[in-house]
């Protein structure tokens, strides 16, 4: 196949605990079994654009461990091209997950392999991210893995700002001043956002529909759209949970809602809709079009339990192309 989506981001092996109420401080409580998951925002959109039928590669790195070889087969197993996944001394990226009755939880991150991923890891990979149609990144491997992958990239760089950094000096709202010149697409959700905007909210008439806004129901999406609209980067796709996503394409948006669904686990939903936007931005789709296209397939992952065990496949969705109206549209 021709189209060509590559992941630049964190491989993680993800340990879930579920315990009936989460520990306080100084507290030790007894949980169930230790459930090993592979994990990290790289790994899981490399396999939901893979899963959607994208020609995906992985830039990354994992540990020299047998945790690391056995979640390198499990990506190679999903069809994604782990050719250039680089292997480092030591554990790769650990997420131990405690999970309450409530579905309320409790992470630790230890970047562990991902942590090693530099400009080295990228400049290997060169070429693929020269000819890919897009490249997708998050923040879970350094910044200057990121920067590396932005300067590089071909195609589109579609940027999920996942986690949100803290304010880096002379840079605007937490990302370094040459990466938001570098980005296409920017995928923040809500909290995301109000981590990068300039604006807090309350710059720009949210009580008014008026100007870009108009068209948008609630005080709080028009609140969402002028912090968009605030972001040096003219392309924005805002997730916003049950609700959709805001896309802001120049000095236009529109919100594209989601379909309602019975959710049952909404883990890896923002995973499962960078992938997908991912995959239709390097089929040609337009932004808003990709927007649908992802909002559909991230709908379907909430209706079933778990992150990559959730993640539809193209024949799932039920439409060839992703502008098509089969599934859930
Ligand atoms: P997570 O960290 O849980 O993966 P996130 O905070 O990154 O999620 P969300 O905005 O919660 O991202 O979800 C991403 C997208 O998934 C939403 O924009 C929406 O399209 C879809 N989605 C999430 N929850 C629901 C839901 N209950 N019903 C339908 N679609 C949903």
């Amino acid at each position: 196949t021709t189209v060509r989506v590559v992941v630049v981001g964190s491989v993680n092996l993800d340990q879930v605990i579920e315990v009936a109420a989460l520990p306080r401080p100084g507290e030790t409580v007894t949980g169930g079994p230790v459930l090993r998951l592979g994990g990290g925002k790289g790994a899981n959109q490399a396999v939901a654009a893979a899963r959607l039928g994208g020609a995906v590669a992985l830039i990354g790195a994992v540990g020299s461990d047998a945790d690391s070889a056995a979640l390198r087969a499990e990506l190679a197993g999903e069809g994604v091209d782990v050719g250039r996944l680089a292997e480092v001394p030591g554990p790769p990226g650990h997420a131990v997950v405690l999970v309450d009755a409530g579905a309320e939880n409790c992470i630790v991150v230890s970047p562990g392999a991902n942590a090693a991923v530099g400009e080295a890891e990228v400049a290997a990979a060169r070429e693929v991210l020269g000819a890919a149609a897009v490249v997708l990144a998050q923040l879970e491997v350094p910044m200057a893995a990121v920067l590396a992958a932005a300067r590089s990239a071909g195609g589109t760089f579609v940027l999920n700002p996942a986690p949100v950094p803290v304010s880096v000096p002379g840079g605007a709202g937490g990302l370094p001043g040459e990466l938001w010149g570098l980005v296409d697409v920017l995928v923040p959700n809500r909290t995301e956002l109000e981590g990068l905007s300039p604006l807090d909210g309350s710059v720009g008439s949210v009580d008014e529909p008026v100007g870009p806004v108009n068209g948008l129901p609630t005080p709080e999406l028009r609140r969402v759209a002028w912090q968009a609209l605030a972001l040096p980067c003219p392309r924005v796709v805002v997730t916003l949970g049950a609700e959709g996503v805001l896309v802001r394409d120049g000095s236009f948006v529109e919100l594209v809602p989601a379909p309602k669904v019975a959710a049952v686990d909404t883990t890896g939903a923002g995973d499962t809709f960078c992938g997908a936007l991912a995959v239709a931005l390097a089929e040609g789709e337009p932004l808003a079009g990709a927007a649908r296209f992802a909002v559909r397939a991230a709908a379907l992952s909430v209706t079933r339990t778990g992150a990559r065990t959730a993640m539809p496949t193209r024949a799932a969705l039920g439409s060839a192309a992703p502008g098509g109206s089969g599934g859930l549209a």
